[in-house]
């Protein structure tokens, strides 16, 4: 269990965070925040969640997740699928920061998504629902698509890519939270992108606030005009 002490320091890191991102906190997404913090950590004593030590939870976990906005105006986006979301990064934090998003969580791994799950429940966030299996195993209806496909830590591009491509609605967007160094990933999957819907955009670099970890968030955009060449890669 926290101490009063341990909640005002991750509040201000957090807080100083989003300001360095450019985002508002608002008392109940902070509140949110330091709730899922204590039910993360909580259920991973007892189940293997993340390897993320609480002390690096707000940078990690939450920041981490928020980072997108560096590549992505997330006002206008309504629809977020996140492909691996294991216990629920980065598309719990993206809809406490961002309420008006519907939020659809897929994982493969049972325990971790039972608990997003549950924390989703027990934050009280609502138009957003968990979805069990394998992303390649077109376990969503393809007449749901997103606006945004996010995936972090899940595959290397090669493999995520396809993967991501069924669930982005024409003129959406798939974004993969990658380290600082893509180069060779991106070099391993230059085939994939001549044969998939998406265009690659481009890999948005930034600094995780709080410390010196940089981020490459590749862009990548389903074409409006390429609903033609989406219903042939369906099958
Ligand atoms: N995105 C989370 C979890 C990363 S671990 C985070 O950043 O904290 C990778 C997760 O991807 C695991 O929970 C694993 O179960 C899931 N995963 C791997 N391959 C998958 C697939 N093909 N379909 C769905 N989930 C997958």
């Amino acid at each position: 269990m926290s101490t009063t002490d341990d909640r005002t320091h991750h509040d201000a890191r957090l807080s100083e965070g989003c300001e360095a991102l450019g985002l508002e906190l608002t008392p109940e997404a902070r509140d949110r925040f330091h709730l899922l913090r204590e039910l993360l950590y909580q259920a991973n004593a007892v189940v293997n969640l993340t390897r993320v030590p609480e002390t690096d939870f707000v940078e990690l976990h939450c920041l981490d997740s928020l980072l997108v906005c560096r590549a992505i105006d997330m006002r206008r986006v309504r629809t977020v699928m996140d492909l691996g979301c294991g216990a629920g990064f980065p598309g719990i934090p993206l809809k406490i920061m961002w309420p008006h998003l519907r939020v659809v969580l897929v994982d493969s791994t049972l325990k971790k998504l039972r608990f997003a799950e549950d924390a989703c429940t027990k934050l009280g966030l609502s138009g957003i629902r968990t979805v069990h299996g394998r992303a390649e195993e077109r376990i969503v209806e393809l007449t749901y698509r997103s606006d945004l496909v996010v995936a972090r830590a899940v595959a290397p591009m090669v493999r995520l890519v396809p993967w991501m491509a069924p669930y982005v609605k024409p003129g959406g967007r798939a974004v993969a939270y990658k380290g600082a160094d893509v180069t060779d990933e991106m070099r391993e999957a230059a085939d994939v992108f001549t044969r998939c819907p998406l265009e690659l955009e481009g890999a948005v670099a930034a600094t995780l606030p709080g410390s010196a970890i940089i981020r490459n968030l590749v862009t990548l955009r389903r074409p409006a005009a390429s609903a033609g060449a989406a219903t042939r890669t369906k099958r």
